[in-house]
């Protein structure tokens, strides 16, 4: 007998799917996911799984976001961890740098494991397709890449011995967090149809995110159209800040395409607040980018305005600040106190008439983080409990100063349209398990026929 329990699925964040199947009389389980619930989701404290009690082989993850990774360490030391080969170095590249700061031994620990190659097993591309990952008793685990706002995440096709199904083989698809308007997101549909439906497969048991159930007015725009929107912005304003999370490639890659566009036939310089983000921009420079040259980066800085520069080509040093004026740029900041540094110089420059343009301000992360409130049905207030007031007081005090905040984001989840193509693509024989959503009950909104009937809502435990 097989079982599926998913814990916490009703929230956006922080779901953990636990699977189990029996082999020869013992009992083995798989886990998808162990995060940490994100800020202002309803969940006070996250569950605790009972590892001693429930043991299990091995956890999978999808994806490097903090509610789908964040409690990694929780996780008992004899327990694999399995993941993508590029979601580790990011993770890494993460962990190292929060271990820099002073009396931080948790991270430096967590970098340790992420480290430890007998324990992190990473999945491995044979240029078709992920291995399948089959050392564990009573599952088959085939990993395929699917688009998110996180690069390198998975969904996995799960086989699990179970003898009341077909074949003895119980069939889960977990799609993990994705979407279909990002760069990769039309592969998807494809992949179900030729992989996941090989050889007349049938998919029994669906678990889909439906984060946008509680964004349905959230306009999806696909990368493409937000980097052309981006270009005809800088076309106008040639000193572009920008605020975008460090491993949100596509977006990265939207908006450093849109800044050579504008600027060709010469290169535009990308700079960053910290050295962190620089190298996480290498690290998707040598692996995302051996794909695609959309994903390289090249020419990315270092914020420091007062460093001096020389070149062979100029008459005098130029500070960084000079050549950022002459050239135009964008720069990454985080919309926290101590990048006004970056921000203000420019715009006493701009008033001393040192420059034409004012600085400007992309803003390109969920509005939710910067929004006083939210509005329901009726226009009335609601409270945003994710709202980051120190992110608001930063962008309020640029827009005083007259800095233009520019709102441009898409989303890493999935349109309500693709969710409803991915149903009715796997065709789940026997039922819909929505994750990942404060709304599962307007799964039965979408327009997906006679699904509707399978879909299970609540936590399954
Ligand atoms: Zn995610």
């Amino acid at each position: 007998m097989s079982d599926v329990r998913i814990f916490q699925g009703n929230q956006i964040g922080g779901c953990v799917t636990v699977i189990s199947t029996q082999v020869d009389g013992m009992v083995h389980r798989i886990m998808i996911d162990y995060g940490s619930s994100l800020p202002g989701s309803d969940t006070i404290e996250d569950f605790e799984y009972p590892w001693e009690d429930e043991p299990v082989d091995a956890v999978f993850f999808t994806h490097y976001h903090g509610d789908h990774v964040g409690r990694l360490m929780d996780i008992p030391a004899d327990v694999p961890l399995y993941m993508g080969e590029t979601a580790r170095a990011v993770m890494i590249n993460i962990q190292t740098a929060l271990s820099k700061v002073p009396n931080e031994k948790g991270h430096k620990r967590e970098l340790e494991v992420l480290c430890d190659d007998k324990r992190v097993r990473t999945f491995h591309f044979n240029g078709k397709f992920y291995d399948h990952v089959s050392e564990i008793p009573g599952f088959k685990v085939e990993p395929y890449s699917v688009d998110h706002s996180a690069y390198d995440a998975y969904m996995f096709l799960i086989e699990a011995d179970d003898p009341e199904y077909e074949n003895g083989k119980r069939v889960i698809l977990h799609t993990g967090d994705f979407r279909g308007h990002g760069r990769r997101g039309k592969a998807m549909l494809p992949v179900i149809r030729y992989y996941v439906h090989k050889n007349g497969r049938k998919v029994n048991t669906l678990i889909i995110e439906g984060t946008m159930m509680s964004r349905m007015d959230e306009k999806v725009k696909t990368e493409t159209e937000m980097m052309y929107e981006a270009a005809d912005y800088l076309k106008e304003h040639k000193y572009a800040f920008l605020i975008c999370s460090s491993t949100n490639l596509d977006s990265l890659a939207s908006f450093y395409q849109a800044a050579q566009i504008v600027a060709a036939p010469f290169r535009r310089y990308l700079y960053t607040y910290n050295e962190y983000f620089r190298v996480q921009l290498q690290t998707f420079s040598n692996t995302a980018g051996s794909f695609s040259d959309v994903y390289q980066f090249d020419n990315v800085h270092r914020l420091c305005l007062d460093k001096e520069l020389s070149s062979h080509n100029w008459e005098r040093t130029m500070t960084q600040k000079e050549l950022m004026e002459k050239t135009g740029f964008l720069a990454v900041i985080k919309p926290e106190e101590w990048c006004e540094k970056y921000v203000e110089p420019f715009v006493e420059d701009y008033h001393a008439g040192k420059i034409d343009q004012m600085p400007v301000i992309i803003y390109s992360m969920w509005d939710g983080y910067v929004r006083e409130y939210f509005e329901d049905e009726n226009g009335s207030p609601i409270d945003n409990k994710a709202k980051n007031p120190e992110w608001i007081e930063f962008l309020k005090k640029q827009e005083y100063n007259g800095v233009e905040v520019k709102h441009l984001h898409t989303s890493g989840h999935a349109s309500l349209q693709m969710l409803a193509g991915v149903i009715k693509a796997v065709a789940p024989t026997d039922e819909i398990y929505p994750m990942h959503t404060e709304h599962p009950e307007l799964f039965e909104k979408l327009d997906i026929g006679e699904y509707v009937n399978k879909i299970v809502e609540g936590d399954h435990e």
